[in-house]
């Protein structure tokens, strides 16, 4: 990049593009936009409307981003932040990045709480990792509760900074454990959730190998290994939380767009009702709902 003191955002761009093309990237106009964004602090619309003329550092703070994300690191570790619906979370290799499609079911829950005209909502989150579905509940829906756990400690760390980040740490309970362990303990007028939710590990384990390795190489496979058919967590989840739920109400899995015929026939075995495959955005099986 050039010595000068100042460089027009037209040049970076160019740059960017060349040694994207170079290293082979395939979407490198998306990540271009994403890193100018972050490093200049404002929209790529905005930065477009205004080109600015950046400083030295800028241009440094950008070519480290290439750099990293040439080497395979995901753009949203390089910066520490992910998008999430409304809300900028904090990313670090201990979480997995929030994907898009699991927006969703911060829709789907929404849709279930309006149509049973539920107004003080007690929610689970297992397997919070970012806390990504546990802030979004508690900033989207009024008076809700969330109760969000983790195994990984580290991971629980990040959930709740992004908690204060969105001021919610009074309306989310953090807690260590596998699943709901310590539940029975949690100090709440309440016992029983309105929704117990899990975004779980479950790519299969023969999948996992055959990950990107943007994401196989960088982020937590603790957050991705759903053992042998992807289901491991999901059972284990649903065994130790029945009982949990209030009579009619609503378990939902985000799961493996190959596991879902599977793990809707183990739901009905287990006696839930109205279980239902629910698809993403881009058409692919990925939502369990089920009715206790
Ligand atoms: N959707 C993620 C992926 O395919 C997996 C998330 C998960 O296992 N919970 O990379």
């Amino acid at each position: 990049m050039t010595d000068e003191k100042l460089t027009p955002l037209t040049a970076v761009q160019e740059y960017i593009a060349n040694y994207f093309d170079d290293c082979g990237i395939e979407n490198g106009a998306n990540l271009s936009r994403y890193i100018i964004s972050e490093v200049l602090g404002m929209s790529y619309a905005k930065a477009l409307l205004k080109k600015p003329m950046l400083k030295l550092w800028e241009c440094d703070k950008i070519d480290d981003a290439c750099n990293r994300v040439a080497q395979g690191e995901p753009v949203q570790y390089v910066f520490g932040t992910a998008p999430f619906r409304y809300l900028e979370l904090e990313v670090t290799p201990d979480v997995l990045i929030p994907r898009p499609e699991t927006e969703m079911m911060v829709d789907i829950v929404a849709y279930y709480l309006k149509k049973n005209n539920i107004e003080w909502p007690l929610l689970a989150d297992i397997g919070t990792g970012s806390g990504a579905l546990a802030v979004s509940f508690a900033t989207e829906f009024d008076e809700s509760i969330v109760y969000a756990t983790d195994v990984s400690k580290k991971a629980l760390v990040v959930a709740m900074r992004n908690a204060k980040r969105y001021d919610q740490l009074e309306n989310i309970y953090f807690e260590q454990c596998s699943c709901l362990d310590n539940f029975e303990y949690f100090q709440h007028s309440r016992n029983h959730f309105n929704a117990i939710v899990s975004n779980p590990p479950y790519v299969p384990t023969d999948v996992c190998k055959k990950l990107p390795r943007e994401v196989r190489d960088h982020e937590p496979m603790l957050a991705l290994d759903g053992g042998q058919d992807g289901l491991d967590v999901y059972r284990e989840i649903l065994k130790s939380t029945r009982g949990m739920l209030e009579p009619g109400g609503l378990y939902l899995f985000e799961l493996h767009e190959t596991c879902l015929d599977l793990a809707k026939r183990i739901a009905i075995e287990a006696g839930l009702k109205d279980v239902s495959i629910i698809k993403d955005l881009a058409g692919k099986d990925r939502f369990l709902a089920a009715i206790d």
